[in-house]
């Protein structure tokens, strides 16, 4: 594959700004693997969200030159000027509708050409209904899609903006890393150890890092621990006198 000098419409990571390149496995900001039509991309959630930015105006340019390439064709041409005098005829109707009668023969039927025309419209206005059906289906998608994940009880979805980059808000952010949050409390092996103990779980609790469930079980290890000392002192005094 060429790698230099070729232009935007044809590799997606590689203008605008800084060539985003995929990060090695181990790398932290290794977070997302991204599937583009250039292949996969091991980096970073902002560096998805800028690839698939960039992938859309790709697509966007792809298309307009594909338009552009078929307007300028023969086919395409004599097509837009079907087209052209399939607008003027229906502007001209609009203005004479008595015109209308003058399409039909004798057997009360209009002329193929007119039915056509009438076909079309009728197509037309098909299109124009599932478009704006798809339009507003996508609408409804991109604003589900920007609100944060979490599911209520209820199965209701927050209604709050999601993060950059993320799946939740803020608020449930900082609640999922609570849920996730080990607190490491060191090796409690005599009473300072267990001192220091118990002011990282009093600071943890402060600043909001734990769940309730996740206090009483620390706080059941330090008591443990802390039974533990006292036991172990005494056996090591009884032995030592
Ligand atoms: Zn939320």
């Amino acid at each position: 594959m060429e790698e230099n000098g070729q232009s935007a419409v044809d590799v997606p990571n590689k203008f605008n700004g800084i060539e985003i390149k995929s990060r090695e496995k181990d790398d932290p900001l290794a977070q997302v693997c991204w599937h583009g039509p250039t292949g996969e991309f091991l980096v970073s959630r902002e560096e998805a969200e800028e690839l698939t930015r960039r992938a859309q105006i790709r697509a966007d340019a792809l298309k307009k030159k594909e338009k552009e390439e078929w307007l300028a064709s023969a086919g395409g041409q004599l097509c837009m000027k079907f087209w052209s005098a399939f607008r003027e005829y229906q502007d001209f109707l609009l203005e004479n509708p008595q015109a209308r009668h003058m399409a039909m023969g004798l057997n009360d039927e209009y002329y193929d050409e007119h039915k056509l025309f009438e076909e079309g419209l009728k197509v037309m206005a098909t299109y124009a209904d599932e478009r704006a059906e798809t339009r507003r289906k996508s609408l409804e998608k991109a604003k589900k899609s920007a609100r944060c994940q979490h599911l209520h009880v209820s199965g209701e979805q927050c209604g709050s903006p999601k993060m950059r980059g993320r799946k939740l808000c803020y608020m449930h952010e900082r609640m999922e890393e609570g849920r996730n949050a080990t607190l490491d409390l060191g090796p409690m092996e005599d009473p300072d150890s267990i001192q220091v103990a118990i002011r990282k779980l009093q600071g943890a609790i402060i600043d909001g890092k734990l769940g309730p469930r996740q206090v009483g079980q620390l706080a059941y290890t330090i008591q443990l621990a802390a039974w533990n000392v006292t036991r172990t002192t005494r056996l090591t005094a009884d032995q030592s006198g």
